[in-house]
């Protein structure tokens, strides 16, 4: 049976907020259905925790404040939060045992901005553990189903919020990006996944896995309310040094779009589904017949990505995760002893195998002796595809591919962990470039499963992203 809903049976944010403020409908009738709509989609175990009394009370707040007129830009909104963002007072606890029982004492930046514009936050969103994986096969607390089939997998790591959006339980499900994360599980779930440009969104409260990669960004049905809370999360916070000061819409940002370079290399990789590649090339095809100028470009690099993203990430995380030693936060062994046996029986017990294979990894390539083979050498790499991807940026407006190679796969089906890394092949160049990328849905196949297609934009070019979300929703 599909739990999954069709984009027109969920209102977009503004919708129900004109229908609040007209007095045709309530906004804890909203809420009170989102909440049914996890119950009756329990077995999917997209949710870790839910805010029952809290969104409701909310619900009651804003409700007054839209019909006062006095309400914030994100009233009527029901979000759901990836189990990677803190939220103060609230658990999180990036799906690991690790930090079990652990409390947030702080709010992130991106989710602060979140409730200071009066969205409703429902719950908290399961996910793979540290956001390490692409089918929310690695959390803690057990697989997520896709709403479509559940016995299929949503996609990862932000797995549980995209069910979470295409199950209808909220508008809107906030998740994280390092390779993949939202547009992957974006493509799987039929919907909308925006990772935006590293730097445009606080990375403040968010719990670190890449830090040169990660991106807080929306899932969602509609363009509208993609846009409108990035737009809320974006901008510069003291917070973190990695935010950029440039402006929400730079020079140019308005200009239309003209030429747009798919890559033909994406096109021929021998792992891509026959259903895709011809809805791809469809597409291509009707684009062109709408008047943009569609070239195929190569991208030599495509086979460099992925060996360099997980050089790069698991250093990364092999650093950021040092601090989850068994006394500042959350697990600790029953048979620490001592500060060695601590680490060592926390640290084993805590993480989970897919994270501890990363530690493993990322020491290694960090190790004297193989720093300068892997590490430095993947950094290498990172720049020449930065500067390949630009290089297509200075004649093309937009680059088009496909998000995911296929459909989403059957629970336990992808076993060999490279494998599971190739899932990313054709994401992981956004976040090695630090552009900004959106997955789209763009069909469905024989088995009413759907995949996407990706647009990856400059730099702070967010804007060109909207402008084919609009001409797409229109045509
Ligand atoms: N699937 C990729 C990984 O496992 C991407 C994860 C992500 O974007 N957080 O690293």
């Amino acid at each position: 049976m599909s739990h999954a809903v069709r984009k027109d049976a969920v209102l977009s944010i503004q919708g129900v907020r004109q229908a609040v403020a007209d007095g045709e409908l309530e906004l804890v009738q909203v809420v009170r259905g989102f909440l049914d709509r996890i119950a009756q989609t329990s077995s999917l175990n997209i949710y870790l925790e839910t805010w029952e009394k809290e969104s409701l009370a909310e619900a009651e707040r804003i409700q007054k404040a839209i019909r006062h007129g006095s309400a914030g830009r994100l009233a009527g909104a029901v979000i759901s939060l990836k189990d990677n963002l803190c939220y103060r007072g609230h658990r999180v606890g990036a799906s690991s045992k690790i930090l079990d029982g652990f409390e947030s004492i702080y709010t992130a930046t991106a989710v602060q901005r979140l409730i200071d514009e009066d969205a409703i936050l429902i719950g908290r969103t399961n996910c793979d553990e540290f956001a390490m994986g692409s089918s929310n096969e690695n959390s803690a607390f057990g697989p997520v189903g896709l709403p479509h089939d559940s016995e299929r997998v949503p996609g990862g790591s932000s797995g549980g919020a995209a069910a979470s959006v295409a199950a209808g339980t909220c508008h809107v499900g906030l998740g994280s990006d390092t390779g993949g994360s939202i547009r992957q599980p974006a493509s799987f779930c039929g919907i909308i996944g925006l990772k935006p440009t590293y730097g445009r969104i606080s990375r403040y409260g968010l719990i670190a896995y890449g830090s040169s990669f990660d991106q807080i960004g929306p899932l969602s049905h509609h363009p509208s309310d993609t846009q409108l809370v990035y737009e809320v999360m974006a901008g510069h916070d003291p917070m973190d040094n990695t935010t950029a000061q440039t402006e929400l819409h730079p020079e140019g940002s308005d200009k239309p779009i003209k030429r747009i370079a798919y890559l033909k290399d994406c096109l021929t990789h021998e792992g891509l589904s026959p259903e895709i590649k011809e809805a791809f090339q469809k597409r291509v095809d009707s684009l062109n017949d709408s008047g943009f100028q569609m070239e195929a470009v190569s991208f030599p690099l495509l086979a460099e990505m992925i060996p360099a993203y997980y050089v790069l990430t698991t250093a990364e995380a092999s650093s950021n995760l040092a601090r989850f030693d068994g006394i500042h936060y959350g697990y600790r062994s029953e048979r620490s002893e001592d500060i060695d046996t601590t680490y060592l029986y926390s640290r084993s017990e805590g993480f989970g195998s897919e994270v501890k294979r990363r530690i493993l990894l990322g020491t290694f390539v960090l190790s004297s002796g193989y720093y300068d083979a892997y590490y430095s050498k993947a950094q290498k790499v990172r720049r020449l595809i930065r500067e390949a991807t630009l290089d297509i940026f200075s004649e093309y407006d937009l680059i088009m591919t496909p998000s995911t190679p296929h459909v989403a796969f059957e629970r336990g089906s992808v076993k060999d962990p490279i494998a599971m890394y190739l899932e990313d092949i054709f994401t992981v160049q956004a976040n090695l470039s630090g552009c900004p990328a959106v997955s789209l849905p763009l069909d469905t196949n024989g088995a009413e499963l759907p995949f996407g297609t990706q647009f990856m934009a400059p730099p702070f070019q967010e804007d060109r992203l909207f402008q084919m979300m609009k001409h797409l929703e229109m045509s």
